[in-house]
């Protein structure tokens, strides 16, 4: 018979750490723990091969399952000494949900299961609190109505607050046993109300709904997206868990917390967390309760005033201490603990690996290695290559002046400069129009995260940095202010006030992540640092690992010194057309396209050239003794036409012409499909004296920085080559220019011509091609363009429905298409390597900094990637990745011979 349930507790488990897939990441904790003797309410696991059951079965359960639970639940019974629905002494169970990849808060979870009125009776008599039982109660029937029935929450609120209000009480606390009891028929009124059905009494019927609503929740509209942002297939479907009951909320000598082994913000080796005492677990992540700190020093440091779980249940305290420590060294990573004290006992609730900001990411592997606790190799896995942007963001200009407006938790870091918007819907809306932003929330929830993900920070007034804010923020690298509670946000008015000062929304705000500061206005940023310390370290070993080289696009001189000093070994793409758009010399370049004849635009030319000759001086040097691909003009020409008026006549009087010429050899010059148009090497075959001018400049650049005793390296590279023809016509006019510089000059320069594979017929022809081409980088921008027959500058629309429909997996101009796109990639190499050995490979589209593009780009054993400068570290460790994924994967290939 199938096995649908796996029981755990009491010091043993059917299950292990290793079987995340049918047990989810939950489930799998919770057995592991158990195995481990760590003191975990006992219960049971069913599997995600049931939820995979019941999606493909209409909604259905396997046959079995239903004795499997039942069996599963009498083991909790006897371990408890309690019985699932007995009036007198009722055991009571929590249901939540547990994917294989932690997906925090998106799915359903119900507290208290197993109440109704005659157990409630039981609970109150067992626990001598009558308050409690019926508080449980209450929240239980709350939970469900909401997680199962599917019925207006808010409607359970205002029945509360109203009772309050008649009674005229402040807090949930100033409650008495007879107004939870009084709250509770309310409750079950409104379900009548709202459903048409009596609230469910039987505990088996309400376990049922449970467990039924958990799966449903998997198809949820916020999980759907968690997974969509997260790359969760759908087919992993979640497990769920039932569990006794343990509570935090019985009385002073309970608590509920959360705890990292290490602080996830800076990835300092100190134990790190929060609780609050008399509380139910969710109180802590939900922040609606400040929690307290859990160390004395982490207390002093922040100067609060409620004392620390260390002071206040020293015993317990070091009892978490010692898990902290076995659990740590047992999975060989930082773990993020849930916990609860109940009437004196601690009990762990979940175990996982902790989520963390990117520095502190590289900080724990880094001291990891140090401790012998994992190997560089294993390091090098652990940080998420993609992650490395959070660490090379700007932060705030120490040195400018900060008027601070409020202060919260600073609960991810970075900065962030922002127009203030106060909905996730209208982040969405206008980041998507360009607009940078900063969503202010009292608190997030998970229906929020679109709207996370579109700004460009979160500031929330409540809760602490275990908050779901805090949590999600710092998961997906948004600097993050949280619980700044002298703020007062009125969402009907679209304001927040703080210390009298009001704000509007679409008034800009700066935050700091890192010290949890509010700014009013824009405040100055200053780049990463990342040269030093562990970062550098983690790099070294990148660096070790790789063989791939990387290198940078880069299209100025302070473009080329900010890519070096992120690592990049040499430029594989500098596009010349970027330095003529600077507004000095675009009255030159138009005067060059608007020339009547050849003498006139060479004049034009002989202006450009000191200009492009200066800039090839300053990136020669940047970049001395490493390698220079210049690439020689690719737009149209008329991306440079003058379009205003005022330009129209300052175009006129610079090249001499009327304005209704300059009007009409702009008419003339207008294409139906430009990208496919006059472009690349096009323009150098129809006017020879702009690629005479650029190659001119390179020499004498690289000439002059030569003479300084300076390694030059140029590589002139060509655009848009379809044909052997075209190259070799280009080849001899480029070879014919450094010949005549280095007459002119005496300084002979080495240098190489290569060609940027952009078209399928240069790819096919790459066999021909590299008999001339000294070198191929491949566009993969315009080769996925072409290869698609998609226009890059405006697929993005219809892309999103083809992801969202799955259709395709993702944006092929973001990740490389490696069936199509790749598949041109490898025939190409292949033809133009068999041609010449020592062909030089590589690519400079958007893929190159891509880590997936990147895996795939080693596998094909291409030479380089070659990316923008930010991108070049995420680069080197996602080539080190690959370069390990592939060792593995050949170890595993010798296991499996063996
Ligand atoms: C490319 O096409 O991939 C490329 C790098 O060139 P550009 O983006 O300038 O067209
Ligand atoms: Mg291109």
């Amino acid at each position: 018979m199938a096995k649908w349930v796996y029981k755990f507790g009491a010091g043993s488990a059917e299950g292990r750490a290793d079987m995340r897939e049918l047990l989810g990441g939950k489930g799998a904790s919770l057995h592991e723990m158990s195995w481990l003797g760590l003191p975990v309410p006992p219960g049971f696991t069913i599997t995600t091969d049931v939820c995979t059951h019941f999606y493909g079965h209409e909604n259905s359960y396997p046959s079995g399952l239903k004795a499997q639970v039942e069996n599963a639940m009498k083991r909790v019974e006897t371990l408890v000494g309690m019985t699932f629905g007995d009036p007198s002494n009722p055991l009571l169970v929590s249901v939540r949900s547990g994917a294989r990849a932690s997906m925090p808060g998106m799915m359903d979870t119900v507290l208290n299961l197993g109440l109704n009125d005659v157990t409630v009776e039981g609970l109150a008599r067992r626990t001598k609190d009558a308050r409690f039982a019926y508080d449980s109660y209450r929240r239980f029937i709350e939970m469900y109505s909401d997680v199962v029935l599917g019925l207006d929450r808010d409607a359970f609120a205002e029945i509360l607050s109203e009772h309050k209000s008649a009674k005229g009480y402040e807090a949930d606390t100033d409650m008495k046993a007879d107004d939870w009891r009084a709250i509770v028929a309310r409750y079950k009124d409104e379900v009548l109300a709202q459903s048409g059905t009596p609230f469910p009494d039987s505990p088996p019927e309400q376990l049922w709904g449970a467990i039924g609503a958990v799966f449903q929740s998997w198809m949820n509209q916020r999980a759907i997206t968690y997974r969509r942002l997260h790359d969760i297939p759908e087919s992993w479907g979640t497990a769920v868990n039932v569990q006794a009951m343990v509570f935090g909320n019985m009385g002073e000598d309970c608590a509920t917390g959360v705890a990292f082994t290490r602080d996830p913000s800076t990835g300092e080796n100190v134990f790190y967390g929060e609780y609050l005492v008399n509380a139910q677990g969710e109180d802590v992540v939900a922040g609606i309760r400040t929690p307290q700190h859990l160390t004395a020093a982490a207390r002093d440091a922040a100067k609060a005033d409620r004392a620390s779980m260390e002071e206040v249940m020293p015993d317990l305290y070091r009892q978490l201490c010692d898990i902290r420590a076995s659990l740590e060294s047992h999975y060989r990573d930082v773990q993020d603990m849930e916990f609860t004290v109940q009437q004196g006992k601690l009990w762990m609730l979940q175990t996982r690996s902790g989520k963390r900001t990117a520095r502190a990411a590289v900080k724990i592997a880094v001291d990891l290695v140090r401790e012998g606790v994992i190997t560089e190799t294993e390091a090098l896995m652990r940080v998420d290559p993609a992650a490395l942007d959070q660490l090379l963001h700007p932060t705030i200009d120490p040195k400018a002046p900060r008027t601070v407006l409020a202060k919260g938790l600073p609960a991810s870091p970075g900065a962030a400069v922002g127009a203030i918007v106060f909905s996730a819907d209208e982040a969405e809306a206008r980041a998507s129009g360009g607009q940078d932003v900063i969503l202010v929330r009292v608190e997030t929830s998970p229906e929020d995260i679109h709207g996370m993900h579109a700004a460009r920070g979160i500031l929330t007034t409540r809760g602490g940095m275990t908050s779901h804010a805090a949590v999600v923020a710092r998961g997906m690298g948004r600097p993050c202010v949280a619980g700044a509670g002298d703020i007062r946000v009125d969402y009907a008015a679209g304001t927040l006030t703080v210390n009298g000062e009001t704000l509007r929304a679409g008034e800009v705000i700066t935050l700091d992540g890192a010290t949890g500061e509010v700014m009013k206005g824009s405040m100055p940023t200053i780049p990463a640092d990342t040269t030093s310390g562990d970062f550098g370290t983690l790099m070294e070993w990148a660096d070790k690992t790789r063989t791939l080289a990387v290198r940078a696009n880069a299209d100025t001189p302070s473009d080329a010194e900010v890519a070096r000093g992120f690592g990049a070994e040499g430029i594989g793409l500098c596009r010349t057309e970027h330095m003529f758009f600077e507004p000095d010399r675009i009255v030159a370049v138009r005067r060059m396209i608007m020339a009547k004849d050849e003498a006139a635009r060479r004049a034009a030319l002989d202006e450009l050239l000191p200009m492009q000759r200066s800039d090839f001086v300053g990136i020669f040097k940047a970049m001395s003794g490493l390698p220079v691909t210049i690439r020689l003009l690719d737009p149209p020409l008329h991306e440079f036409l003058p379009h205003s008026d005022g330009e129209i006549t300052e175009v006129a009087l610079a090249a001499g012409l009327t304005e209704d010429e300059v009007r009409r050899r702009a008419a003339d010059m207008h294409e139906s499909n430009p990208m496919l148009g006059h472009r690349g090497c096009r323009l150098g075959i129809t006017c020879p004296e702009i690629y005479e001018m650029q190659a001119r400049a390179i020499f004498e650049a690289a000439a002059e920085v030569a003479r300084s005793r300076i390694l030059v390296m140029p590589e002139v590279m060509l655009p848009l080559i379809a044909t052997r023809s075209e190259f070799d016509v280009l080849k001899t006019l480029i070879d014919r220019v450094a010949a005549s510089v280095k007459e002119e000059t005496g300084m002979k320069i080495s240098y190489r011509v290569g060609t940027m594979i952009e078209l399928p017929r240069a790819a096919l022809q790459a066999g021909s091609i590299a008999e001339s081409a000294d070198f191929f980088s491949f566009g993969t921008n315009d080769l996925t363009q072409t290869t698609f027959g998609l226009s890059r500058d405006d697929a993005s629309h219809f892309l999103e429905t083809y992801r969202k429909r799955h259709i395709i997996e993702s944006d092929p101009f973001a990740t490389l298409d490696r069936e199509g796109v790749g598949e041109l990639i490898k025939i190409a190499a292949t033809r133009g390597r068999k041609t010449r050995k020592n062909l030089k490979l590589g690519i400079c589209g958007e893929h190159g900094g891509d880590p997936a593009s990147i895996m795939f780009v080693a596998e094909i054993g291409l030479d380089y990637v070659s990316c923008s400068p930010y991108r070049v570290p995420v680069a080197r460790l996602a080539a080190a990745q690959a370069e390990i994924a592939m060792g593995s994967a050949k170890d595993s290939r010798t296991e499996m011979v063996a």
